[in-house]
């Protein structure tokens, strides 16, 4: 997938030249998860899968074409009341989101093509967000910056499109660095990068078992984690830590006790994680991967058989520094940092094990980490 083939599909179905070009990244996450709404740590980065969209400004309705899901539906966004069905509902949310600090964005005929697995826990959402939100401002030539940008995607994902998530993947989208992890403090905002050591390939281990109906325990287990920092007196649990939690544990039921502590000694781990990192320190960067995914498995339960397969796939595989469940969680990916020189050892030794287990194929993609969500012409 590419700019060109954005081009010639744009071509094929509108008849037309668009005038503007962008590329937005998926996102893997390293380590940090589930902590984005308790205003905790995490460490995504832009990766070189992504979305790219080409288009133009229209009189009359917004029409939209994709790659993977066909002719999207219509809408006009000088009537945002009007919500569209199906994926029309990223770029219809991202023009209101857009018009309430930059006045109402025209109408566009688009088109998508990507080549990032959606629901695959590598955040096609957040990456058509950003992508429309920099397709607009190619086009209006509104002063925006990655922060404000990736804010406006959120708020198009949470009260436009109806899905109540954090920030990390939008901030991830728009803020990626070229050969460096983002270290994210999603309280604050701040961002520190963290250079990757070019020996590591980042391996997106994706099972193949589609995301099963995760709503419902997404919204489940963030008032868990509110229940369980009210009942410690804290605004969120970024400001508790494993000791105050143990202290305060008669206070809890025990589900949110776990719960809570998945969260806590996840922040511990990312913070320690930055470290192992710097220092390419093997031993660290393992055993915080690994000591991840045992947490989202056991005290948070957002893991799957597929996912605890592929893991452990990994973790005994050639070449493995560390690898663990990415994203949300129940299906979805694994991700791993691989020595480079071994990445085809590891990935046909995880791959061979995981169909062994679950007699499912999955797929390896060996992933480069690049820049942030960008126009490339306007
Ligand atoms: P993810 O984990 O990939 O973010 P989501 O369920 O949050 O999964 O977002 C996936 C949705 O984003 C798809 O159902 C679709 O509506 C939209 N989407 C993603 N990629 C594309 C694309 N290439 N073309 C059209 N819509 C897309
Ligand atoms: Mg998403």
């Amino acid at each position: 997938m590419s700019l060109s083939q954005a081009l010639s599909l744009h071509r094929n179905y509108f008849g037309v030249e668009p005038k503007t070009a962008v590329f937005a990244p998926g996102r893997i996450n390293l380590i940090g998860e589930h902590t984005d709404y308790n205003g905790g740590f995490v460490m995504p980065c832009a990766i070189d899968l992504g979305i790219w969209v080409v288009g133009r400004i229209v009189d009359g309705e917004s029409r939209l074409m994709s790659d993977s899901a066909g002719p999207g539906k219509p809408f006009d966004t000088t009537n945002t009341d009007r919500k569209p069905n199906g994926w029309s509902k990223y770029p219809a949310g991202m023009a209101w989101a857009l018009s309430d600090p930059f006045g109402p964005m025209p109408n566009i005929e688009a088109t998508v093509v990507s080549n990032l697995p959606m629901g695959s826990g590598v955040s096609s959402s957040a990456a058509m967000e950003l992508a429309f939100g920099k397709l607009f401002q190619a086009l209006v030539g509104f002063e925006a910056d990655a922060r404000q940008l990736a804010l406006l995607g959120q708020k198009c994902e949470n009260q436009y499109v109806g899905v109540n998530c954090g920030i990390m993947d939008q901030m991830a989208s728009a803020c990626g660095k070229k050969n460096n992890a983002i270290c994210l403090d999603t309280r604050s905002l701040e961002i520190e990068y963290a250079p990757v050591d070019p020996s590591l390939a980042v391996v997106l281990l994706d099972t193949k078992k589609p995301r099963a109906l995760t709503d419902s325990a997404y919204n489940e287990r963030r008032s868990q984690c509110e229940a369980a920092a009210s009942a410690m007196g804290v605004p969120q649990l970024r400001d508790a830590d494993l000791e105050m939690l143990l202290s305060q544990k008669a206070k809890l039921d025990e589900v949110v006790f776990r719960r809570a502590r998945h969260v806590v000694t996840e922040d511990a781990r990312s913070t320690a994680f930055k470290v192992a990192l710097a220092e390419s320190d093997r031993n660290g960067i393992f055993a915080l991967m690994k000591g991840s995914h045992d947490s989202l498995r056991d005290d948070y339960e957002v893991s799957c058989p597929e996912l605890d397969a592929m893991a452990e796939s990994a973790w005994l595989a050639p070449g493995i520094f560390g690898a663990r469940m990415t994203g949300a969680g129940f299906g979805g990916a694994c991700v791993a940092l691989v020595e480079r020189t071994r990445e085809e050892a590891f990935t046909e030794a995880v791959l061979m094990s995981y169909a062994k287990a679950t007699g499912r194929e999955g797929e390896a993609i060996v992933c480069s980490i690049d820049d942030g969500a960008r126009i490339l012409q306007s």
